[in-house]
């Protein structure tokens, strides 16, 4: 028998719109004693029925799995791993020639708040971001092998960094020889290190913004700033980029990036340094490159983190603005959660008012549909960018 918790009268408000998330304000009172990681019921002051989720001390008391009575058993987990796999399937990602890395289950967006479950050819990659989530490891990994059968070698979880309780090792399978694997995106290779890279490996939510970027990269003189393993570099060079420089603060980032770099075109232009995204702008010389990507790590994880974030992100861009040759490019991102579309836009706005330089919206860039977005959920938008044009007149 499940522990019941009862809502405060009136406050069945955030379930009726389905939210992901129970607030622990909105309870009047706990029905046995439920561990982090219990499966408890959430009823009305009424006593009808809301949901079902896992339960965590904490401002998120419950995590919803159900908005219908529904046994969370092995039954729950294939029926929700088979819909988000047909969902990759009607995406045209799984079995993809071209494209062997994918996101197979994006927490709320796929209504299974708390795990994040990335597959990178032969490998799945689970990340547990919630004590009942970190619990249900074995059951999730059994119904990854149902689904996939031979074709998944092995599943690694990665989740001492994301979740109380977890480490790192291998539900399923044995390391590979040598660390990591190498996938493909769109036809070109990358080498995914789960065990040591950041996240789970690589960052696939910028597949189709790199395929972007390709279609404006012929001749162009590019540089891509906080590139992590060098997933913008790999497709401008590919499109054939009149030089690439790639800027990561992490030294071993850089070394994934030469070697990306090399494995797909060993004789494009290409440049990778180890240095702070900042500095190296500020001592780029004018009108050296004219496609620059800005893709930092989140400024805000947190809601009193938002006004300096913003600040940076406005920084950022009146720097990258300004060093954009006339005619030029910039594709330019934020990944933080709480800074919305429009506090963004407002950001690079003020940065170019900064720069006092013509620039027009191309583009309004968004994650790809393998991290869908739960209407009922609007913070898992949290990947936006605009790519934007630079003009040849000079306002200044
Ligand atoms: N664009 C990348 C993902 C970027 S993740 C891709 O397509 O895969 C953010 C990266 O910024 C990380 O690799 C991190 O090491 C790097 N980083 C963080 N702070 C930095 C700084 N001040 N200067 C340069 N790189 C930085």
């Amino acid at each position: 028998m499940s522990a019941v918790l009862h809502l405060k009268k009136g406050r069945d408000e955030s379930l009726e719109r389905f939210h992901p998330w129970l607030f622990s304000g909105a309870v009047a009172s706990i029905e046995g004693n439920p561990q982090d990681g219990d499966v408890v019921e959430i009823r009305s002051a009424s006593g009808a029925f809301r949901a079902t989720g896992h339960y965590q001390h904490g401002s998120i008391a419950v995590r919803i799995l159900s908005f219908t009575p529904s046994a969370i058993d092995d039954r729950f987990w294939l029926h929700a791993l088979q819909t988000a796999y047909r969902l990759r399937r009607d995406l045209r990602l799984a079995n993809h020639p071209q494209t062997t890395a994918y996101r197979l289950v994006h927490g709320e967006g796929d209504f299974l708040p708390g795990l994040v479950i990335d597959i990178y050819g032969a490998t799945a990659v689970i990340q547990t971001h919630s004590a009942g989530m970190s619990r249900m490891q074995t059951e999730i990994a059994a119904a990854l092998q149902t689904i996939y059968g031979a074709a998944l070698q092995r599943i690694y979880c990665k989740s001492a960094a994301a979740a109380p309780d977890s480490d790192d090792r291998y539900l399923a399978g044995s390391p590979p020889a040598t660390a990591g694997d190498v996938i493909m995106e769109n036809g070109h290779r990358f080498i995914v290190d789960w065990e040591t890279g950041q996240k789970t490996g690589f960052f696939l939510d910028q597949r189709d913004n790199r395929r972007l970027l390709a279609h404006y990269a012929q001749g162009r003189r590019v540089l891509n700033l906080f590139c992590y393993t060098g997933g913008f570099s790999v497709y401008a060079g590919a499109a054939g980029a009149a030089a690439v420089h790639s800027v990561d603060s992490s030294a071993k980032a850089i070394e994934l990036t030469r070697q990306n770099a090399t494995l797909n075109a060993p004789h494009a232009p290409h440049e990778a340094f180890v240095a702070d995204a900042f500095e190296f702008l500020k001592q780029a010389p004018d009108n050296a490159y004219d496609l620059l990507i800005v893709d930092p790590p989140a400024f805000a994880k947190h809601a009193a983190a938002r006004r300096n974030a913003l600040q940076a992100y406005k920084r950022l861009n009146a720097l990258a603005i300004a060093k954009t040759a006339p005619g030029g490019l910039l594709f330019t991102f934020s990944c933080s959660q709480i800074v919305s579309r429009t506090d963004f836009r407002q950001a690079v706005f003020s940065a170019a008012a900064i720069a006092q330089r013509p620039v027009r919206i191309l583009h309004h860039l968004s994650q790809p549909p393998d991290h869908p977005v739960n209407i009922y959920h609007p913070e898992g938008e949290y990947l936006k960018g605009l790519a934007l044009t630079v003009s040849n007149e000079q306002w200044s």
